[in-house]
């Protein structure tokens, strides 16, 4: 029997939400706000989800700063449906969209794409196992949009700031949605699966920038335009009412936190902690990236033989830590300090590392 306060969470993806959150969503569960019933079990036609639904929308609105221009869209299908309706409405047979390649996930979107049009190599970091951002771009002329992942979840990179092209800019932003502040007119589309940062699994989230949806195809199924989901306000069929409500919680939190500036400084003292025990560690713990292309939210290292960082996994799972293995594509050690990950559980890691180290050098 393991108990919440002595598990230290670092799952990738569904991963660590807010104690309070779940209490909360505890309390309201069965009888949702002295309705008699949970959010579960109402039409999501009603008053009382309609509320919920608008202010989740509304709080994203806020904490993003998202222009009007701009519509807020809930889907569900995760980011990998994304890849796959993001050029099934843009990408026309005769048309190309560039891909920036930094890792599993660009890999992912950039094949769907190719099942519908051309797609070509904006910039890749493959050769070098993904360990880096890439800082030039090959955009090319006709170019109908360029997609990016802002954060890579498996190789531990993300973007410190954020390209600027003359086409449009679409960007999987699954792992580091809601991780610091942005300037969201950077893109024409931004979308995500609420897992990682946001909540329960089941909602994707989607921006995107009214112009560039007016650009899409016609003949695709009704579902999958984003215009049907724009149009409807995101009910034109039912959504998934819990997890939105969720997702609304969260940001909720996020705003009782202080906000993203806040939540940006946390992200960066908690990585700080375990970058900190890899670099003193005089090569006992080896990062995956490059100092500059580090993400703050997946963590990613290994130790000098598979051996011993066998050994590592093994007594941090006996010390309570979940989720630290690398992702199965690439082995190795992984710490996914999300948004909702604590300092505490941050710190605990740092201790045990440096504890483990002393124990086998
Ligand atoms: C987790 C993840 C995905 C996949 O999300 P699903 O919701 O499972 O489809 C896509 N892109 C990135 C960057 C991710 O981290």
């Amino acid at each position: 029997m393991s108990n919440r306060q002595t598990t230290y969470n670092f799952n990738a993806g569904p991963s660590a939400l807010p104690t309070v959150v779940l209490e909360r969503a505890q309390e309201q569960l069965v009888n949702f706000e002295g309705n008699g019933m949970s959010i579960m079990e109402m039409s999501h036609r009603g008053k009382v989800y309609e509320a919920v639904h608008n202010a989740a929308i509304e709080r994203l609105r806020k904490l993003y700063n998202i222009p009007a221009d701009y519509d807020v869209l809930f889907l569900q299908g995760g980011a990998s449906l994304q890849f796959s309706m993001i050029p099934m409405n843009f990408l026309a047979e005769g048309e190309k969209a560039g891909y920036i390649m930094t890792g599993s996930w660009s890999e992912k979107a950039c094949k769907e794409a190719t099942a519908e049009g051309a797609t070509y190599e904006v910039a890749s970091s493959k050769a070098d196992n993904y360990n880096y951002i890439p800082t030039t771009f090959d955009v090319q002329e006709g170019t109908r949009y360029v997609h990016m992942t802002t954060n890579n979840t498996i190789f531990g990179t993300q973007f410190k700031s954020f390209p600027t092209f003359d086409v449009p800019l679409i960007a999987d932003m699954s792992s580091d949605i809601m991780s610091k502040p942005i300037d969201v007119t950077n893109f024409d589309m931004i979308y995500a699966g609420a897992q990682k940062n946001l909540g329960p699994s089941g909602v994707t989230v989607v921006i995107i920038k009214k112009d560039f949806l007016a650009t899409a195809k016609a003949e695709n199924p009704t579902v999958l335009k984003y215009e049907t989901h724009a149009k409807n306000n995101s009910l034109y069929h039912t959504p998934p009412t819990f997890g939105i409500y969720m997702l609304g919680e969260i940001l909720k939190w996020i705003e009782e936190q202080g906000g993203l500036t806040a939540i940006d400084q946390q992200n960066k003292d908690k990585a700080a902690l375990i970058y900190d025990v890899i670099d003193t560690s005089e090569g006992f713990y080896v990062g995956h990236a490059t100092k500059e292309s580090r993400s703050l939210m997946n963590i990613t290292f290994r130790l000098q033989d598979e051996a011993l960082e066998k050994q590592f996994l093994t007594e941090a799972a006996e010390a309570g830590f979940v989720g630290l293995n690398g992702h199965r594509s690439v082995g190795g050690c992984r710490a996914s300090t999300y948004n909702a990950v604590p300092v505490a559980a941050c710190q605990a890691l740092a201790d045990f590392m440096k504890a483990f180290m002393k124990k086998h050098n």
